[in-house]
């Protein structure tokens, strides 16, 4: 019986949400969850809770499988010290991105300075940024993102997993 911390997994989804690298320029899975994933994660909560009753008396359980391998990096995006960093062109300087970062990578004293060690690239503060002045200038990271987007054209489906 597979036994993950005291519990045992019986159902696993797999659902699409907007990557956080998702610009009006370079969108990857807009908008998602939408109200059609919503209203499949119900049905699937209804499945589980079905499942859950068939199994409250089973003594033993298979182990669920799952497809895909731990440890995932995505090696196109280059190991470099890289973070947005603002346009002057287009940056009024209204701090939205230093309250949203939350690793304290962004200051300001007269001018902006990302601390490219701290940044986590979670782009929290290009998406908060209204101007939309905040980008990262780098070849490497702008071939990356452009196979990201490849691989992210055309509708995913969530995936549901249930013990066989
Ligand atoms: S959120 Fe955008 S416009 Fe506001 S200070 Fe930061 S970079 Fe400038
Ligand atoms: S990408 Fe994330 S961690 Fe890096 S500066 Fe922006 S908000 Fe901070």
């Amino acid at each position: 019986m597979a036994c993950m911390a005291g519990f045992i997994p019986i159902a696993c989804a797999a659902f699409i949400g907007e990557h956080s690298y998702s610009t009006e320029k370079l969108p990857m899975a807009h908008g998602r969850p939408d109200e059609e994933d919503l209203a499949k994660a119900k049905q699937f909560g209804i499945i589980i809770q079905k499942e859950c009753a068939l199994l409250a008396n089973q003594n033993d359980v298979n182990e669920i499988f799952l497809p895909g391998s731990r440890d995932y990096r995505n090696k196109e995006i280059p190991n470099l010290p890289l973070a947005p960093e603002p346009s002057e062109d287009r940056c009024d300087v209204c701090k939205k991105c230093i309250d949203v970062c939350p690793v304290e990578a962004i200051s300001f004293d007269s001018t902006f300075v990302t601390d490219k060690e701290r940044c986590i690239l979670c782009f929290a503060c290009v998406k908060a940024c209204p101007k939309h002045a905040r980008e990262i200038n780098n070849k490497y990271w702008s071939q990356a993102m452009e196979n990201l987007k490849k691989r992210c054209l055309g509708r995913k489906e969530p995936e549901f997993y249930l013990l066989s």
